[in-house]
C-alpha cells in the first residue's frame, strides 16, 4: 500500500509525503522539500516515469517538486508529470513552477486529473482545507494493488470522503493534536475512526504535528500510524540505531574478548540482538541447518526456547530452499509460514523477514529471522535486508567457525568426541576438576576392545567399523549426566566421570564390559561378539593430564596381560 517517506506536519522534520509505485511508475502524493531531500537517497532512475500528485499548493506540499523537476533534467533524466487536482490549481500549478521554482516548461508535464488515463487513478476528491484557498483544496480515490485506498490530503473535514468508504478500503487520513478550523481534531475523530475500522476500513494516520498525544488518544481506535519507509529515516532515529549498534558491539567485544569468554552462545545471542536492533524487530532468532539431520535449529532466539523443526518447513526453510531472502508482511498467507508456534505462544506474527547464510565457499548454512517491525510498518524489501546484510555476514562466519570447530571435536565413524574434544572439555566443562585442593573428585577409564584385528582380519574392515560403533553407541548410552566419552584413537575409549570416586568408575566399567560381552553385534551381515579390557583411575589433579590418561593407560596394559575381558584399577 501507500509508502511514507515522512508522516508529520509541516511543523515537524519529516513533511508528509507519501508514494506507491504501479508498473515501474513511481507516484508521489505531494512532493516537499523533505521528500525530494529523501528521494534524492533513492535511485530515481529505476523508474520508467514519475508522477507527482498534488492536493493544493501550499508551499510545504509543493516546495520539493520544482527541485524534483531539476535533478531530473540535470541529471536522473526519467520524465515527470506534476498531476494537478481541478483545472484551476493546475494554472496555479504552472504558475509556481515556472515562475517561482523557475522551471522550464519543457522540464516536466502538467496535466489535470480528467485529463490523465491511469488504473491507478481514480478521481481526485474536493474537500475544504484554509479559507484562502477553498475550492483548491484535493484528497484522492486512487487504485494500489488492486485496492481502494482514499487520501484526504490535508483537510478540516472528512466527510466528502466519506462516500468512498467501504470495507477493506485503505483509509489515510490527515489528524492534528490541536484543535484548529484547518485540519482534523484527533477527539473529534475518535467514535468515526473506530467506526471505520470496525466496520473493516484500514485506517492510517498521517500529516501529524504530535504523533504521542495524537497516539495516546487514538489508542484504541484500531487505527495505525501511516507506515515510514524504513530507507529513509530520519537523523535521529539513525543515530539512537546507531548507539544501540555501539553498544552491543561493544559489549560483544568485551565478552568473547576481555572474558575470554569461549560461549559460542553468547556470540551469537549478541549477533540475533544486533540484527534485531538494526532493523528494530520485536524478535530476532538465528538457525542452524543440520542438513545430516535434515533439521534446522535455532542456535539463538529472543522470547522463544530453543525450536527444531524439519529443514522443509516455515520461512527460514523456505529461504535455505529458494536461497533468497524471504519478505512477508501477511505471513498468515503464506503457504510456508508455520502458524503453530504462534498457536503455542499467544504470540501474533505480523511481519518477517529471513536472510539465508553461507559459509565461504557459498554453501547455505543458516538464517537470520526477524519478526514484526517495532512501528508495524512492516519490512521494506530494499532496506531492510541491505542494513542486516552486515550483520548476517558475521552470524555466517561465526556459524561456519562454531561448525568446523564442532566438527573438529568429533569423530566421523563413530560421532563420539575425540581427542581434540577431550583436551577442549578439560579447558571448558572439567576446568574447575584441575584445581588442586578444590575437594572436587573425578575418575576415568580407559578401554580397548580385546583382539580388535582378528574382527578386521576375519569379517572384513567394514565389520570393523559397525563393531566400532556398536560399541561407541554402548559407551555413549551408559554415560550420565556427568559423564563424558571420548574416542582416544582406534578401538579404544576414554571416558571421564565428574563428581565420580574410582569406585564409580569400576562399577560404570564393568556394567559395560557385562553388556558388550552379552551383545551379539550385527555386523556387515555377520553376528559377531566381543570384549573390551578397562584401566580405571581417580583423576589426580596435581598431576598431568596426560600423566593421568598414563595411570589409567597402565591398568589398561595389566588387564590384557592378565587375560583380557576385564576391569583392573
Ligand atoms: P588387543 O586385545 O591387544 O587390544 O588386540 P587388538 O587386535 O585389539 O590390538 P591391535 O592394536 O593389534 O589392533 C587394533 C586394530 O584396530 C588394528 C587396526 O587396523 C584396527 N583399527 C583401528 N582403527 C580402526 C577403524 O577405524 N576401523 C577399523 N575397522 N579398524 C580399525
Ligand atoms: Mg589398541
Ligand atoms: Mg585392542
Amino acid at each position: 500500500m501507500l509508502k511514507f517517506l515522512g508522516r508529520g506536519s509541516a511543523f515537524t522534520d519529516e513533511h508528509n509525503s507519501a508514494y506507491f509505485v504501479e508498473n515501474d511508475e513511481l507516484i508521489l502524493i505531494d512532493c516537499p522539500m523533505s521528500a525530494f531531500q529523501r528521494l534524492n537517497d533513492k535511485n530515481l532512475a529505476l523508474y520508467d516515469h514519475i508522477y507527482v500528485l498534488v492536493t493544493h499548493t501550499h508551499g510545504d506540499h509543493v516546495g520539493g517538486i520544482g527541485m524534483l523537476i531539476d535533478l531530473l533534467q540535470f541529471s536522473v533524466n526519467t520524465p515527470i508529470t506534476v498531476v494537478a487536482p481541478s483545472k484551476e490549481v493546475e494554472a496555479d500549478l504552472f504558475y509556481l513552477l515556472s515562475r517561482v521554482e523557475g522551471c522550464n516548461s519543457t522540464w516536466f508535464e502538467l496535466i489535470c486529473v480528467d485529463d490523465l488515463e491511469k488504473e491507478w487513478l481514480v478521481c481526485s476528491i474536493p474537500t475544504s482545507h484554509t479559507e484562502e484557498l477553498q475550492g483548491k483544496c484535493f484528497g484522492y480515490c486512487l487504485k494500489v494493488e488492486g485496492n481502494k485506498v482514499i487520501y484526504t490530503g490535508d483537510t478540516n473535514t472528512i466527510v466528502p470522503f466519506e462516500k468512498y468508504l467501504e470495507s477493506g478500503a485503505y483509509l489515510y487520513t490527515e489528524i492534528s493534536a490541536y484543535k484548529t478550523t484547518v485540519h482534523l481534531y484527533c477527539s473529534d475523530m475518535v467514535q468515526k475512526i473506530t467506526e471505520y475500522v470496525s466496520s473493516g476500513i484500514h485506517v492510517y494516520l498521517m500529516h501529524m504535528d504530535d504523533e504521542k498525544r495524537i497516539a495516546q488518544v487514538m489508542k484504541d481506535t484500531g487505527a495505525e500510524f501511516a507506515p515510514i519507509d524504513q530507507s529513509t529515516s530520519t537523523l535521529e532515529d539513525s543515530g539512537r540505531m546507531l548507539k544501540g549498534i555501539f553498544e552491543i558491539s561493544d559489549s560483544l567485544y568485551k565478552d568473547m574478548c576481555m572474558n575470554n569468554s569461549s560461549d559460542h552462545n553468547l556470540l551469537f545471542s549478541y549477533l540475533t540482538e544486533l540484527g534485531k536492533t538494526i532493523v528494530d524487530a520485536d524478535r530476532a532468532s538465528f538457525w542452524k541447518w543440520d542438513k545430516r539431520k535434515g533439521q534446522i535449529w535455532t542456535m539463538s532466539a529472543t522470547g522463544v526456547d530453543r525450536i527444531v523443526i524439519p529443514d522443509n518447513s516455515g520461512l527460514v526453510g523456505k529461504a535455505l530452499r529458494t536461497k533468497k531472502p524471504v519478505i512477508t508482511n501477511d505471513p498468515y498467507s503464506d503457504p510456508d509460514f508455520n502458524k503453530e508456534i504462534d498457536i503455542k505462544t499467544g504470540y501474533r506474527t505480523k511481519s518477517v523477514l529471513v536472510l539465508p547464510v553461507a559459509d565461504i565457499n557459498g554453501n547455505f548454512i543458516g538464517a537470520l529471522q526477524l519478526i514484526n517491525k517495532n512501528d508495524g510498518s512492516g519490512f521494506d524489501d530494499e532496506s531492510d535486508p541491505k542494513k542486516l546484510s552486515l550483520a548476517a555476514l558475521v552470524c555466517g562466519i561465526a556459524l561456519e567457525s562454531e561448525t568446523f570447530l564442532e566438527e573438529s571435536h568429533h569423530d566421523r565413524l563413530t560421532g563420539l568426541k575425540n581427542r581434540m574434544g577431550f583436551y577442549y572439555d578439560f579447558g571448558g566443562k572439567f576446568k574447575d576438576y584441575l584445581i588442586p585442593g578444590s575437594g572436587k573428585t573425578m575418575s576415568l577409564f580407559i578401554s580397548d576392545i580385546d583382539k580388535f584385528k582378528r574382527v578386521n582380519d576375519t569379517y572384513g574392515h567394514n565389520a570393523g567399523d559397525d563393531v566400532l560403533r556398536f560399541t561407541a553407541d554402548l559407551l555413549e548410552a551408559s554415560c550420565g549426566e556427568k559423564d563424558s566419552v571420548y574416542r582416544w584413537g582406534g578401538e579404544e575409549f576414554v571416558m571421564v566421570m565428574r563428581d565420580s570416586d574410582i569406585e564409580g568408575a569400576v562399577k560404570k566399567a564393568e556394567e559395560i564390559r557385562i553388556k558388550l560381552m552379552d551383545s551379539e553385534i550385527e555386523a556387515d551381515g555377520n553376528t559377531i561378539r566381543c570384549t573390551m579390557s578397562f584401566g580405571c583411575n581417580s583423576f589426580d589433579p596435581a598431576r598431568t593430564i596426560e600423566d593421568n590418561v598414563s595411570a589409567a593407560d597402565e591398568k589398561l596394559y595389566t588387564a590384557k596381560e592378565t587375560g583380557r575381558n576385564k576391569v583392573c584399577c
